[in-house]
């Protein structure tokens, strides 16, 4: 039976580059009885979930709500309602996240250009700026936190050289929202996702996002229809604004119960006081990643705290450690990816995984196994 397999499962520190581990509260969230989702109770969650996320991502958009789907379905849904085919788009691309978003523009067709730094380097703030003279976009798209590197992309300084000018500011926050500061109006981002996995540190399969103003007219000026049905979100909108909410499609009724418990989890802390314990964690784990004679892949400041990038030692067996991590000790980790596979790990300290106890025990596991 299934159930057997379930009653199997032992709880793993979750230390790679998500899930992260998920507080009580959630999991007690999950598995409140559900209710329909027209039903008025649901209805006031999910006005609730509008208002957390709104303080959350520092944003007085209207527009900011959970889409159905992980972090991905929150990238789609920001290209497929803002690209038309031959829109030109402009990528900053530093990882596997900007990969992806090319991959989904070009499958829309959008006229993209690609502007590539190496990965575990930081976007290059001047060589935007050179493209930028030379041809205006509808669409600049940039990954806040590059969770396939633990780079940091300097999403407030690029968004300084878009000031005047008619594109819209695309900003993926999958790993940065609740680990680190997102201010989606001070950036005037436009378009905005995210995921619950994350630093959230609820299940995954929510994908908070948020549109601007202007975003919402580029949508309604479109002389196509969004090309995909369900993250249309000219139809999304009916269910999750107004007086009179439209069936759509059934939202995740108790996932929504997770990502409500989760938001209310952090906001309780205080956003700053979440900030900081994610800092101090990282810089606790750095120097105890230094005391084992390791190293950090990525400079100091531009470094993110919630995915730290360890080099591999020389002579030190990959596979066989993050094996052994699991099994011997039940914690996760993550592996490099692209350029970086079988040179570094990843440790994530996201959410509720961002506390001292955790990296002590990392630290002593990688000591014995080391
Ligand atoms: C995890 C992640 C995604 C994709 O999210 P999924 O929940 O795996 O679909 C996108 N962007 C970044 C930066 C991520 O870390």
């Amino acid at each position: 039976m299934s159930k057997d397999i379930l009653n199997t499962l032992s709880p793993t520190l979750l230390m790679g580059p998500g899930p992260s581990c998920v507080p009580d509260p959630v999991y007690e969230a999950l598995s409140k009885p559900t209710i329909g989702h027209l039903d008025s109770r649901f209805i006031a969650i999910m006005d609730e979930i509008k208002k957390q996320l709104q303080t959350l991502m520092q944003t007085g958009n209207k527009l900011t709500i959970p889409l159905s789907g992980t972090g991905s379905a929150g990238m789609e849904a920001c290209f497929v309602n803002l690209v038309e085919a031959g829109d030109p788009v402009l990528i900053l691309k530093n990882g596997v996240f900007g990969m992806r978003m090319v991959d989904v523009a070009q499958r829309l067709r959008a006229d993209v250009d690609v502007l590539e730094f190496e990965w575990g380097t930081p976007v290059i703030v001047d060589a935007v700026k050179e493209k930028l003279a030379e041809k205006s976009y509808k669409i600049v798209a940039v990954v806040h936190a590059e969770t396939s590197t633990g780079v940091m992309n300097p999403v407030g300084e690029i968004s300084r050289l878009l000031e005047g000018s008619d594109s819209l500011y695309l900003v993926d926050c999958v790993t940065s929202l609740g680990g680190i500061e997102v201010r989606t109006d001070d950036w005037k981002a436009d378009a905005l996702y995210s995921g619950t996995q994350k630093c959230i540190s609820c299940p995954p399969g929510l994908a908070p996002i948020s549109f601007s103003d202007r975003a919402i007219e580029a949508l309604k000026a479109r002389k196509t229809k969004v090309p995909n049905w369900y993250l249309d979100l000219t139809m999304i909108i009916n269910y999750w604004e107004g007086a009179s909410r439209a069936y759509h499609h059934t939202a995740p009724i108790n996932m929504l119960y997770g990502l409500y418990a989760a938001l209310d989890v952090i906001l309780d802390e205080g956003m700053e006081n979440v900030f900081a314990r994610h800092k101090e964690t990282h810089e606790y784990l750095v120097k105890g990643i230094e005391n084992l004679g390791l190293t950090m892949t990525v400079s100091p400041g531009i470094r993110l705290p919630m995915l730290n990038a360890v080099n591999i030692p020389e002579g030190a067996d990959d596979e066989a450690i993050r094996t052994a991590l699991i099994r011997e000790y039940d914690i996760e980790i993550g592996a490099g990816l692209g350029p970086l596979a079988g040179k570094i790990w990843r440790i994530g300290l996201m959410g509720h995984t961002a506390r001292k106890e955790n990296v002590d025990r990392l630290l002593d596991a990688l000591k014995a196994l080391l």
